[in-house]
């Protein structure tokens, strides 16, 4: 990005930047903020086309790893609510203590509080001339879709899916190491062709070293019938996420039937013919 066109940016963000941070109603806020977009834009620098994608998929389908490998590729912040709740709680800031004083009793977090720590997020980023971002764990509900596509110029909705008992062997092959943190899978994956059409599934394991492998542990819930239980709550839950995204017409679907290796060069060249298109430009 041009030096001219970061300052243009940043002038034409201040105004509803300062209207957002005056509103304490986060809604309201956030309306005003979505009128602002219409004449700011996203993607002012006609060099740089913007990047607002979301990635949806199953636990276990390893839409964390493909995130932030994309993202890392195409230069743009990947955001996890997750690692955002940790770093909003970490800081100490006034909504993070209020999200710790939840989360240590045990209870889900607000879908308010989620979204503020969301918004601010992608606010902050577009005040610093960010290109855009990849979403990853966010929206988790319908209201919450919406509400996204109003406040941002969403291009792209990738929904990554798996077999699901692909899925189920991915999750039990598991394992942490306790010494130094790192995450391997032990699940060797080499699903034949269905007859009704199902492609052939490779996955290899993902191996500990010989450093690593004495301290290999399995996640308590990582059983079968949890895991199970997790993709059918996951299923109902994106169910209407997903709608509303598709209504959009903003979601492709993407079967995974091998690794990362093999799969990041069939889905980059994908991807990059998404860049800088936006909602109104279905495909
Ligand atoms: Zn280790």
């Amino acid at each position: 990005m041009t030096s001219a066109s970061a300052a243009l940016q940043r002038r034409a963000w201040r105004l509803p930047m300062t209207t957002y941070a005056a509103v304490s109603n986060l809604k309201d806020a956030l309306d005003r903020l979505a009128g602002g977009c219409a004449t700011a834009g996203f993607s002012t620098d006609a060099a740089q086309p913007s990047i607002n994608w979301v990635f949806l998929g199953p636990p276990g389908v390893g839409k964390g790893t493909y995130a932030s490998r994309v993202a890392k590729a195409f230069g743009v912040p990947h955001i996890a609510t997750g690692d955002l709740i940790r770093a909003e709680i970490k800081s100490g800031s006034s909504l993070g203590e209020q999200m710790k004083a939840v989360v240590n009793q045990g209870k889900l977090l607000p879908c308010a509080m989620v979204d503020q720590v969301l918004h601010d997020r992608l606010a902050r980023g577009r005040q610093e001339g960010e290109r855009g971002f990849i979403l990853d764990g966010y929206p988790r509900t319908a209201a919450q879709a919406e509400q996204l596509l109003k406040t941002a110029d969403i291009g792209l909705v990738l929904n990554l899916s798996l077999r699901e008992e692909v899925l189920v062997q991915k999750c039990m092959g598991r394992r942490l190491c306790r010494h130094c943190g790192k995450n391997y899978n032990v699940a060797d994956i080499h699903l034949p062709a269905g007859a009704d059409g199902q492609p052939e599934i490779v996955m290899p394991p993902l191996s500990a070293p010989p450093e690593c492998e004495p301290h290999l542990e399995t996640r308590a819930d990582d059983r079968e019938e949890v895991i199970r239980h997790r993709l059918e709550v996951y299923k109902q839950e994106s169910k209407p996420v997903e709608e509303a995204f598709r209504r959009a017409g903003l979601v492709v679907d993407f079967e995974l039937v091998a690794g990362i290796p093999e799969t990041l060069p069939r889905l980059m060249p994908l991807l990059e013919s998404y860049i800088g298109r936006h909602a109104n430009e279905r495909a």
